[in-house]
């Protein structure tokens, strides 16, 4: 099965590593691209990230990119990934979309991104206060009626809002939130034949986390 991956990757490009290449630097285990990422959370919640020099690296970045983890996350303005978790120009491979949820073309990019690029991690991030699970509780108990295509939207948030529904939970939203990246770490993970290979072999994690906007803190669920 890993020749598939392979395969796939010589057609989208440049395999990851070609014989007789030096590792990447992305060439880390999906724990250690973990803690990389916490402890850059950590500095931006202290309000101390590390001195950015944008222009280091640009000429390197002309023909290659070694992201070390991908972050799927919602589109919502407060969460930038690179800025949330103090990271620079080609450390993260980011999708985002409304409610941090897998669709075809979103796990595409996370195909890539792993199969091609060799990201060993992946990060589904929700945050507090989404207004996306918050719609689709409204549609959900109250019948609420969404313009243009955010019913579509609202659907593919159904299976984790309506579990979190069903448990009754103090916080709703909240619990709808965890809910929603639950559902969609699972997706990921058993996301075949890419991503799911890649997770059985151990090359890939796949993580779910919860940013809260008041404290700038990510914690893991
Ligand atoms: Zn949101």
């Amino acid at each position: 099965m890993a020749v598939a991956a392979a395969g796939m990757a010589g057609a989208w490009g440049r395999p990851v590593l070609a014989a007789g290449d030096e590792p990447a630097p992305n060439a880390i285990s999906p724990d250690e691209a973990l803690q990389r990422l916490m402890d850059g959370n950590a500095r931006y919640a202290a309000n101390a990230p590390m001195p950015k020099d944008y222009a280091a690296g640009r000429e390197a970045r002309v023909s290659a990119q070694h992201p070390f983890a991908s972050i799927l996350a919602c589109a919502d303005s407060r969460i930038p990934p690179e800025i949330v978790f103090d990271q620079g120009p080609g450390d993260l491979f980011v999708v985002r979309v409304a409610g941090n949820f897998v669709n075809d073309d979103l796990l595409a990019s996370l195909e890539y991104g792993s199969a091609v690029l060799g990201v060993p991690l992946l990060m589904v991030l929700g945050h507090s206060g989404c207004g996306a699970v918050d719609a689709t509780i409204k549609v959900i108990q109250q019948g609420a009626e969404l313009p243009g295509h955010l019913p579509g939207l609202a659907k593919a948030l159904e299976p984790g809002v309506q579990k979190a529904i069903d448990a009754k939970p103090a916080n709703l939203l909240d619990a709808a939130t965890t809910e929603n990246v639950r559902a969609n770490v699972a997706r990921l993970q058993a996301a075949t034949p890419v991503v799911a290979e890649l997770v059985a072999s151990g090359k890939v994690k796949v993580v779910g986390a919860v940013y809260d906007i008041a404290t700038g803190k990510v914690s893991m669920i």
